[in-house]
């Protein structure tokens, strides 16, 4: 499980009547347990992508299917990391772990504890999170996203805003996570080393005049 499936995926925005096309016909396939990443200019659409896949926006035309079902609404087994995380300021790094799980099947005993350990914020469980680094906040972000065990992964732009040391431990802990527990990976970034080191095939988005998204598709072997 993991399939993504977009079809002719349009998007347009309508503030105002300004009638601005997002996305554009864009198809694209993504296999279960495949690590993509999709690359492209500022605001050439890839959030946008990603808010339909994640289910927060409708598609203007086309679809977007997952297991061959077409997403109508959020669901936790998409789980998806933003730049800035959205944890509870009022909730602790493990309460925000835990909220999850809790709304819906209860939470494992010692579920939290190993997945917070496992991100490397042992000792950090009763802080909240504004009180944290950067870093640190992003690793309960994606300590958050693997409480909810998901069968895709949906970043955008997730270690854009950390130092490159930070980054650089956050990508491998990304990497030991996809390889072991086989989850889909969809990331956005705008940083191609970033596409080549981490992703099995790099999705770029070019924006041409007219808003005509175009996809070029790039397979790597990663070292
Ligand atoms: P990217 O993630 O590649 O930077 P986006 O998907 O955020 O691109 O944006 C694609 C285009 O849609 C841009 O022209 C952007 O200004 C526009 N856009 C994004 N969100 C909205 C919105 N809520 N209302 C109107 N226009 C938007
Ligand atoms: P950055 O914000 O620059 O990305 P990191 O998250 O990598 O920084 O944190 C740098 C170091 O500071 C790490 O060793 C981490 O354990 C420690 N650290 C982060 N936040 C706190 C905090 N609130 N209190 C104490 N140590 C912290």
């Amino acid at each position: 499980t993991g399939e993504i499936t977009i079809d002719d995926l349009r998007k347009v925005y309508d503030p105002n009547g300004e009638h601005v096309v997002a996305v554009d016909d864009m198809n694209l396939e993504v296999d279960a347990e495949e690590f993509v990443a999709i690359l492209g200019p500022s605001g050439c659409g890839k959030s946008t992508v990603m808010d339909c896949i994640a289910g927060y926006l409708e598609p203007t035309a086309g679809d977007v299917l997952v297991d061959g079902n077409r997403v109508s609404e959020p669901d936790p087994k998409r789980g998806v990391v933003f730049q800035e995380n959205r944890l509870f300021p009022w909730k602790t790094v493990q309460e925000n772990v835990e909220f999850g799980p809790q709304m819906r099947d209860g939470v494992e005993e010692g579920r939290a504890e190993s997945i917070l350990d496992e991100m490397g914020l042992d000792g950090f469980e009763d802080s909240y999170p504004p009180g944290l680094s950067g870093g640190m906040q992003q690793r309960a972000e994606l300590a958050r996203l693997l409480a909810n065990d998901p069968d895709i992964m949906l970043m955008d732009e997730p270690f854009s805003a950390l130092d490159a040391l930070t980054k650089e431990i956050m990508q491998e802990k990304l990497l030991e996570v996809w390889e072991r527990d086989n989850r889909t990976v969809l990331f956005i970034t705008h940083d191609v080393e970033e596409a080549i080191l981490l992703a099995d095939r790099v999705i770029v988005m070019t924006a041409r005049p007219g808003q005509v998204k175009d996809v070029i598709d790039v397979d790597i072997d990663r070292p």
